[in-house]
């Protein structure tokens, strides 16, 4: 087991990779805790986890909404829970966001924490303290940012994951190395089978460089003034692609990655060489280059991007394999380089 501090503004995280679901009890205070977890993880691991109250959700992102909060709300208020009381979630990044966000906002704050049963939420949900809830078609659009007193990253419980899961935490690995680092990168070229399949040895290197690398950035540039944008690599063509195209996150951002490279060697920045060697890495790990979507709504999202300030679009960039860069790049560039200004 390997112990990762994320420092936040109120307060420090643990994150334990390597860390098996069964030591949560350990981790918990003896009385005073709620589980909320969903149906299929419950239906999974249920059996093991510590004999606390425990609210079970349907599973999937439809769930995560004020009206799932205000249920957790009302069995807080049902349990006569105060501020002493500590939530903890078990799954995957609905579960979390949810968790975080009902603790953040339940009596003012109360402790929270999680066991991630997702590889999205080993590698990205867990550690940066933002929380949330989908508004009215909105991703995230009400949360805060909080960090979670300690998150449990256990590899085994993995190997249940669904394909087009694993995709989406293998997509966010991939970016992790692109922009901040070349040994993890090489990593994945010469295991791709391995991480692809999730072996926990893998796993292990691939959650603890992400949560090492992801905390880096995210202590320098908690509330994302600066810094922390690199982690939007693949993420602005990602979103919109997610849309236009529904598919999973993962499939979007692989693609926006992929994108975002061939736009890098346009302006001069990356050789084509490494263009080619990421491209390579996601297709070895059942990622895709691009997707087929409805160009105009694909040009729709992108224009309707936070990150726009005029006719430019804040993107993130690869000056290397390994090294990201923001530059300004005008959105007249970005739709005719994707063929999406017709
Ligand atoms: P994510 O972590 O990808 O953001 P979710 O929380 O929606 O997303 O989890 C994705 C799906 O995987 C959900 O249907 C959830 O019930 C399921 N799931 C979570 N953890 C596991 C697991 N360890 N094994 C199998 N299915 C899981
Ligand atoms: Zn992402």
């Amino acid at each position: 087991m390997k112990e990762y501090v994320v420092r936040g503004l109120l307060g420090d995280s643990r994150v334990l990779v390597g860390e098996s679901l069964d030591s949560l009890a350990a981790l918990l205070p003896e009385r005073g805790v709620l589980l909320v977890t969903d149906e299929n993880v419950d239906r999974l691991y249920g059996d093991r986890l510590p004999d606390f109250p425990k609210m079970v959700l349907p599973p999937g992102e439809a769930e995560k909404t004020l009206d799932t909060a205000r249920e957790v709300y009302r069995r807080l208020v049902r349990l006569e829970a105060g501020r002493d009381w500590f939530l903890c979630g078990v799954g995957g990044g609905v579960v979390c966001d949810l968790v975080g966000f009902v603790a953040s906002t339940y009596v003012r704050g109360m402790g929270f924490g999680f066991c991630a049963t997702t590889l999205l939420a080993q590698v990205d949900a867990s550690v940066g303290g933002k929380n949330g809830v989908n508004f009215e078609g909105y991703k995230n659009l009400v949360g805060a940012f909080n960090q979670p007193r300690f998150v449990v990253c256990d590899p085994a419980v993995l190997a249940t994951l669904p394909e087009e899961e694993a995709a989406s935490g293998l997509a966010e690995v991939v970016k992790h190395a692109a922009i901040a680092d070349p040994d993890l990168f090489t990593f994945l070229e010469e295991n791709a089978r391995e991480a692809r399949g999730l072996a926990p040895e893998a796993v292990l290197r691939m959650v603890g460089d992400s949560v090492r690398i992801k905390s880096a950035v995210v202590s320098e540039d908690e509330r994302e003034a600066g810094r922390r944008k690199v982690l939007n690599f693949g993420h602005t063509l990602g979103h919109a692609l997610e849309k236009a195209a529904g598919v999973s996150h993962g499939y979007g951002v692989s693609a926006g990655m992929a994108a975002a490279a061939r736009l890098s060697v346009d302006m001069g920045l990356l050789a084509e060489e490494e263009a080619r060697r990421l491209e390579n890495l996601l297709l070895s790990l059942g990622l895709p280059l691009s997707l087929s979507a409805d160009r105009r709504a694909v040009a729709d999202a992108l224009l309707r991007d936070k990150k726009r300030a005029g006719d430019t679009l804040d993107y993130v960039l690869l000056s290397g394999l390994g090294t990201a860069v923001a530059r300004p790049v005008p959105v007249k560039k970005l739709l005719a380089l994707l063929g999406l200004d017709s």
